[in-house]
């Protein structure tokens, strides 16, 4: 038999991922010498052996692989035997090439049967992890990822925890972040700032919630406050403190039975609820259910999520209840806390109660959000168990950065032709978010290991991320409009690179000709746009204060259609004066920006029906829309489509009539929401079928938070998949303006080039 030697670089997410262990038993069952090493660049192999030992060795490499790995290229080379004479597992290099950090990861089976075992070393060890589950990014300094560039780094480890990490065959073999009850981080419970001592900390948590009391809580990237969802009286107080009214709480649901009992699940849901990922996902929820009205006051769909982590596992074994909110715990437009001695301070205006631990967070992470809509899985939040893994995309991206957008932050930095997307940081407009994302940005490209030679930023003028991106210094500053980053992002995240229909729907976004855009048609490709229509301009009387009461956009919806007495009669919960001011206001067009924004027209009927006159939250009055549209009414309203020269507008007057003559006529709410929905279906579909045709596109791509909305996005596939028109959404990235940043980096790379 002929004997061969070969050298193999394998690139991908292979560090932290279980992969040198499975190297080295698929290496030890083919008889195959060699070693396995990590390096800058991925994982190395040298083997030695059977030519055909080597190559079935190849071919299992890529298909038996862990299942969290990804490999993106195996690269083989031909080498000198060195006549080794077993296979061996050798320290990383030290090297300065790259190689990607993995996300984290949701406790495995294999680790919460050992935390429920009492023979088991780790029984009831709250922060066991292994190869295949534990946190990652979350702990993660610097590369190569070893645990001495981990916040894991001051513990170390016992002699049992050793010799699992240096066995090849064992689960723990090189897993970084593992620990146990001797060597590792602990679990305390804190009152008042001081530490209970405990042999079971967790118990004094899950005893106080099933009084009643909110307790804040350490997970894997930052504290939750957690609560029994099942009680109303400590919800309402939970929502009084955070001054939180209706903004709908996440769930965490003791295991997958339960979850049911509370939501209706489709396969994809289950299937993404008990994945490695362990996101929030958002379904529609059961009436009858024994969970709280004030979870998610309003809305027909719950947040529900599966335990993580082992503090998560062992506290819902210890509640009376298997249903428990866990609301990210940060003070208004805070990021979530997530170091000990911050949240103890920040956190003592809700509870006095801290289930902590000692494995510092260096990087925090939001739980990631998902919902499915019409079969599609949608971010719409992607942040822990997604992040740092890159977007693939069609250009080279290399060193250009994207700011993003003000709400709903996220930035990100192109490698090559890979964007790396940040966690979740939120809103800027608090003090505390503002440095957060300084230092996140530092952080995030110290762990990428990226410069930066061009940042992209978004048009407004009065964006605060426009700051930061003005005070870093660069070769070239690039603005990009933001719904075409909308679309340009979700072209990227499909690895498309033509031209497309681009439908960009959302709230706010500062277009090209000063105004307010929001309800876009976009002739559309990764460089650049062209607005072939939007909806007509309407007054925003008051600008960002019309954002947070919706029944102002109605009052300019009506002012449209109406004389004024009319419109004077319309009921909104104003007064005389309030109505003379906004007249005024929307006739002389003072503080009063025009917009076209999809958003803002679902404000305006959520107000005009009086299903929302204030918003509590972003996207509120729109989500409470939703949830009452009657799915059975087949009926929508007239609208009108205006051709002026090259400008197409789109006039939602007749709707508006309408929607007036429904309500006059006192027909059902739920009806006249459905037939609003389908309104804007309709109009949506006629407008993407003329252009793609008039253009001889075949793609329409979606993108823009009101593509949240399942009767739209429903509505719309159908419509356009029975011409022949391909519907694109983002894959992998979301809808809303936490895409902004990947379609800056990509926008912005065309200039480079
Ligand atoms: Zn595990
Ligand atoms: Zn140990
Ligand atoms: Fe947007």
């Amino acid at each position: 038999m002929a004997k061969s030697s070969v050298d193999i670089l394998v690139r991908g997410i292979v560090q932290g991922v279980g992969f040198r262990p499975f190297v080295f038993r698929l290496a030890k069952e083919l008889n195959l010498n060699g070693y396995v090493t990590n390096s800058g660049e991925g994982v190395e192999i040298h083997l030695e052996g059977e030519e055909s030992s080597i190559n079935e060795f190849i071919l299992r490499l890529k298909r038996d692989k862990p299942s969290i790995a990804r490999i993106d290229e195996i690269v083989e080379k031909d080498s000198t035997p060195m006549n080794l004479s077993s296979f061996q597992v050798i320290a990383s290099k030290e090297t300065k090439v790259f190689t990607i950090p993995p996300p984290d990861i949701a406790i495995c089976n294999d680790c919460k049967n050992e935390l429920l075992n009492k023979y088991n070393r780790r029984y009831l060890y709250p922060l066991i992890s292994c190869m295949n589950c534990g946190p990652r990014f979350t702990i993660i300094k610097s590369l190569p990822y070893d645990r001495s560039r981990t916040t894991l780094s001051k513990f170390k480890l016992c002699k049992d925890c050793e010799a699992e990490y240096f066995d090849p065959i064992n689960r723990r073999f090189r897993a970084e972040p593992i620990s146990c009850w001797v060597c590792g981080p602990k679990v305390f419970f804190v009152e008042d700032g001081k530490i209970v001592k405990s042999d079971d900390p967790i118990m004094i948590a899950a005893e106080l919630i099933n009084k009643g009391e909110i307790v804040a809580i350490k997970g894997i990237g930052g504290f939750h406050l957690a609560a029994d969802a099942t009680n109303d009286a400590t919800l309402k107080k939970l929502r009084a403190l955070k001054n939180r009214h209706f903004k709908p709480f996440a769930v965490m649901v003791k295991n997958i039975d339960f979850a049911r009992k509370v939501a209706y699940l489709s396969e994809e849901e289950e299937r993404i609820l008990l994945g490695q990922e362990a996101p929030i996902v958002l379904a529609k929820k059961k009436e009858d259910s024994p969970i709280s009205e004030l979870v998610s006051p309003k809305i027909n769909t719950i947040g529900i999520f599966l335990p993580y982590t082992g503090i998560h596992v062992l506290l819902l074994e210890k509640t009376s209840s298997p249903y428990l909110v866990m609301t990210s715990a940060n003070p208004k437009d805070e990021v979530i806390s997530y170091k000990n001695s911050d949240a103890m301070k920040k956190l003592s205006s809700f509870t006095s109660h801290f289930l902590i631990h000692n494995r510092d967070i260096y990087n925090f992470a939001d739980d990631s959000v998902v919902r499915v809509i019409d079969g599609l899985s949608i971010l719409v939040r992607r942040s822990r168990g997604y992040v740092p893994i890159p977007i693939p995309t069609p250009v080279n991206v290399d060193k250009v950065f994207g700011i993003g957008g003000d709400l709903k932050n996220t930035f990100a930095i192109g490698k090559e032709k890979e964007v790396f997307i940040s966690q979740h940081i939120g809103d800027l407009s608090s003090y505390s978010t503002q440095r957060e994302l300084k230092n996140s940005i530092r952080k995030f490209l110290r762990l990428i290991a990226q410069d930066i030679k061009v940042i992209a930023l978004d048009m407004h003028p009065n964006y605060y991320s426009r700051k930061v991106a003005e005070s870093m210094k660069t070769d070239m500053k690039v603005e990009v409009q933001h719904h075409h980053a909308h679309i340009a992002a979700t072209l990227a995240s499909n690895n498309l690179n033509e031209d497309v229909i681009g439908v960009a729907c959302d709230g706010t976004g500062y277009g090209a000709d000063g105004n307010i855009w929001g309800f876009e048609f976009l002739l559309s490709n990764l460089k650049s746009f062209n607005r072939l229509a939007h909806m007509k301009y309407f007054r925003l009387p008051g600008g960002d204060k019309a954002i947070i009461e919706p029944r102002r956009f109605a009052f300019s919806l009506l002012y449209d259609i109406l004389d004024k007495e009319s419109l004077f009669k319309f009921d909104l919960g104003f007064s005389e004066k309030e109505k003379e001011f906004l007249y005024a206001m929307i006739k002389s067009g003072t503080n009063s920006p025009l917009v076209s924004s999809c958003g803002r027209l679902f404000d305006g009927i959520s107000a005009l029906l009086g299903v929302c006159l204030f918003s509590t939250y972003d996207g509120e009055a729109a989500m409470e829309l939703e949830s009452i549209a009657d799915e059975n009414e087949e009926d929508s309203y007239s609208y009108d489509i205006s051709f002026n020269g090259s400008e197409i507008v789109l006039d939602p007057s007749n709707l508006v009539v309408g929607v007036i003559n429904d309500l006059k006529s006192n027909a059902p709410k739920s009806k006249i929401s459905a037939r609003f929905h389908n309104t804007v279906v309709k109009a949506i579909s006629e407008l993407s079928i003329y252009l793609a045709d008039e253009y001889k596109l075949k793609r329409v791509v979606l993108s823009g938070g009101s593509f949240l909305n399942e009767i739209l996005v429903k509505g719309v596939r159908k419509n356009l998949m029975s011409k022949g028109i391909n519907v694109i959404l983002p894959r992998g990235v979301s809808v809303n303006d936490s895409c902004l940043s990947l379609g800056q980096v990509v926008v912005a790379s065309s200039e480079v080039d």
